[in-house]
């Protein structure tokens, strides 16, 4: 039986991996070997016993008393705190799912490519943190990455059989998110509610509200770069406001190939947990009758400079991902706590990015995983302070 493990388990990726697993057969079809969550442990529990793990860890010591109460006599262990989640990710297993959110999910993500494992990645933020370090981690241990967000998925299925020498460029396409048509003066006045809601796409609140800033469009630029290897010019975004093509590869020919699909993450998930297989998932077909048309736009980087910023890191490299995406993360949790307005999170980040420049500098590469953590943390402190300072 093949043993699996859910980093994640959850929350919205999460949960589609858990009734995909449950739907191929479950604890009979799957050995079990992690599942881990946060604080909400009576779910975990649920999925534990369901699924018969090993283990279930919550990432927070003061829920692990809640957690070993919702297990009692289920025989699963259960473990807390960001040690014993890198723990788990040692354990062995031949399929594990990234799908913490945040760069929280980078150490057990990288403690699970040590094992030589196949590691569906949902967590974007990882690439974006540590890319390069990331993908030398998997080398070095033999171990497969295979992505999971919906474009990139689209953009590993478009060149099966291709050789990456023969792409041109890539085209990720961007549902535009909650305020697509939004003007300037009324997004400065956006809600934690209005940018929470989705139009297509049923998530995390956290990517939500990525998407209605275009911040998730900018960590996904980076996350093409840094997974496939383009150069920054090849990729390029693309409104299209039904989120039916997941992206394009367009080829030295001119030939552009399109992944369509219904919006339901169960299809990237499902792809990765089969491959190299492909097997029956329970996604809606699609009518394109019923559609009937497709629409597509140019992306507006004066109302979202988060894809302006997304280049500039790009150009810089090195740490400039790192800070990015920590910066990305305060400016997250200031809005949704209330201190800042919507436009103010791009601004923040470019305030930090611009900072963290004028020091060390941004673009020095990392050589190891604690370079980054202290980058990412000093880049968290540093975001603060310029919030506290009034200076955005
Ligand atoms: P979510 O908020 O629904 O779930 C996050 C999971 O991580 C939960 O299990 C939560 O308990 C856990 N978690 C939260 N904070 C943690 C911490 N500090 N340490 C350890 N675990 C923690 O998020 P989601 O929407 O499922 O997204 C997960 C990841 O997948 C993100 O990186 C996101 O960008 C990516 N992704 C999500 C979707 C989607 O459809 N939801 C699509 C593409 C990519
Ligand atoms: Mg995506």
């Amino acid at each position: 039986m093949r043993k699996v493990s859910v980093f994640g388990a959850t929350g919205s990726i999460g949960e589609s991996t858990f009734d995909l697993l449950m739907g191929q057969g479950g604890a009979e079809a799957y050995d079990v070997v992690a599942l881990s969550g946060g604080r909400n442990v009576a779910r975990l529990a649920e999925q534990a016993r369901a699924l018969k793990a090993d283990i279930a860890v919550t990432a927070f010591d003061d829920c692990l008393p809640a957690l070993r109460e919702a297990l009692a006599g289920s025989g699963v262990q259960a473990a807390s705190g960001a040690q014993a989640l890198i723990e788990a990710a040692h354990r062995p297993a031949d399929w594990i799912m990234s799908g913490i959110v945040g760069a929280a999910g980078l150490a057990p993500g990288f403690a699970a490519l040590s094992q030589g494992t196949t590691l569906a990645l949902a967590n974007k933020e990882s690439l974006v943190t540590a890319g390069p370090l990331l993908m030398a981690e998997a080398r070095a241990h033999g171990a497969t990455i295979l992505p999971v967000d919906s474009e990139h998925s689209a953009i590993f299925q478009g060149l099966v059989g291709e050789e990456i020498g023969a792409v041109e460029r890539v085209i990720i396409t961007a549902s535009g998110g909650a305020f697509r048509d939004w003007p300037l003066d009324r997004l400065a006045q956006a809600t934690v509610a209005e940018a929470s809601s989705h139009p297509n796409w049923n998530m995390g609140q956290r990517i939500t509200i990525d998407s209605a800033s275009m911040f998730n469009k900018a960590l996904e630029v980076i996350e093409a770069k840094e997974f496939f290897g383009f150069a920054p010019e090849q990729i390029e975004v693309l409104v299209h406001p039904q989120s039916i093509v997941h992206s394009i590869v367009g080829f030295r020919d001119g030939a552009l190939m399109a992944h369509l699909g219904v919006p339901d993450m169960r299809h990237a998930i499902g792809y990765a947990l089969n491959w190299p297989e492909r097997q029956a998932l329970p996604v809606a077909r699609l009518d394109l009758v019923a559609i009937g048309s497709l629409e597509f736009r140019a992306p507006d980087t004066e109302r979202f400079p988060a894809l302006r910023l997304a280049r500039e890191v790009m150009a810089t490299g090195g740490l400039s991902g790192t800070v990015f995406n920590a910066a990305k993360e305060i400016a997250l949790d200031l809005f949704i706590a209330g201190r800042i307005g919507f436009l103010q999170m791009a601004a923040l980040v470019e305030a930090v990015l611009e900072d963290t420049s004028k020091g060390q500098g941004l673009g020095i590469a990392a050589v190891d995983l604690d370079m980054v953590l202290d980058c990412d943390a000093e880049a968290r402190a540093r975001a603060k302070a310029i919030s506290e300072q009034g200076r955005i």
